[in-house]
C-alpha cells in the first residue's frame, strides 16, 4: 500500500479515537453528577422540613403564650366573682368565663394538632437523613470508580497522543494539509473505508475505475461524490481483475 495512504489511515484512526475520549470522560462525570443531584435534592428537602418544623414550633409557642394569658384572665374572673353585687354583673362574668374556657380548649386542641404535625415532620426528616446517608456512601464509592476510569481514559489518550505525534514527526506536510482540509468538514470521517464498492463516508457507490484504484492502494484516491480519502475495507477482497 502507498506509504502516505497508510500514514493517513493511521492518523485518522488516532484522531477518531482522540475525539472519542472526551465523550467517554463526560459520560463518567455525568454518572457521578446524577448521584450528586439526588443528594442535593434530599438536602433541599431536609432544609425545608427544618423550616416547617421551626414554623410549627413557633405556632405552638404562640398558643402557649395565649394559654397563660387565658389562665391569668380566668384567675381574675374568679377574683371578681367574689365581689359581684348584682345579677347583671354575675351574668357578664359568667359569659366572659365561658368564652375564656372555650379559648383554652381551642388552644389545647391546636397544640395537640401542631404536635402531631411536628412528629410527622420529624419522622420525615429522619427518613431524609437516612436516604442522604445512603446516597453519600454511594457517591463516595462511585467517585472512586469514576476517578479511576477517568485516569485510565487519560492514560489511553496520552498513549494515542504520543503515537500520533510520533507519526506526525515523519509525516509529509502536503499530505497533512490535504488531510486537515478534508477533516475540517468531514471531522472524524476524513479517511474512510470502501465496503461493497461504496464510500463509507457518504455511502454512495463508487465507479469501477475509482474502485479498482482503491483496491490497488497504490495512490491516494478521493471519493468522487464527497471528496473523502478512500481505502480498501477489510472485507473488500474482490478485485476487478478477477
Ligand atoms: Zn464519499
Amino acid at each position: 500500500m502507498n506509504k502516505y495512504l497508510e500514514d493517513l489511515i493511521k492518523l485518522s484512526k488516532y484522531d477518531t479515537s482522540i475525539s472519542q475520549f472526551e465523550p467517554k470522560i463526560e459520560n463518567q462525570k455525568a454518572k457521578l453528577a446524577t448521584f450528586v443531584e439526588t443528594a442535593e435534592a434530599i438536602k433541599v428537602g431536609i432544609n425545608s422540613t427544618y423550616l416547617e418544623i421551626d414554623d410549627l414550633k413557633s405556632k405552638r409557642t404562640k398558643n402557649n403564650i395565649h394559654l397563660s394569658e387565658l389562665k391569668t384572665k380566668l384567675d381574675s374572673i374568679a377574683k371578681k366573682n367574689k365581689d359581684v353585687t348584682n345579677e347583671k354583673e354575675l351574668k357578664a362574668l359568667q359569659l366572659e368565663e365561658e368564652i375564656a374556657k372555650e379559648q383554652v380548649s381551642f388552644a389545647n386542641e391546636e397544640i395537640e394538632r401542631l404536635d402531631k404535625l411536628t412528629a410527622a415532620k420529624e419522622e420525615k426528616l429522619k427518613e431524609f437523613q437516612e436516604k442522604l446517608k445512603v446516597e453519600e456512601e454511594d457517591i463516595k464509592e462511585i467517585r472512586v470508580v469514576v476517578e479511576d476510569t477517568i485516569a485510565q481514559i487519560n492514560n489511553e489518550r496520552n498513549e494515542v497522543y504520543a503515537k500520533r505525534s510520533e507519526l506526525l514527526s515523519q509525516f509529509d506536510n502536503k499530505i497533512l494539509t490535504f488531510y486537515e482540509k478534508i477533516k475540517r468538514w468531514a471531522k472524524d470521517t476524513a479517511v474512510v473505508p470502501v465496503k461493497k464498492q461504496a464510500c463509507y463516508g457518504c455511502f454512495m457507490k463508487i465507479n469501477d475505475k475509482t474502485y479498482a484504484e482503491v483496491l490497488r492502494g497504490e495512490e491516494i484516491v478521493n471519493c468522487l461524490h464527497c471528496g473523502r480519502i478512500l481505502y480498501k475495507g477489510e472485507e473488500e477482497t474482490v478485485t476487478t481483475e478477477a
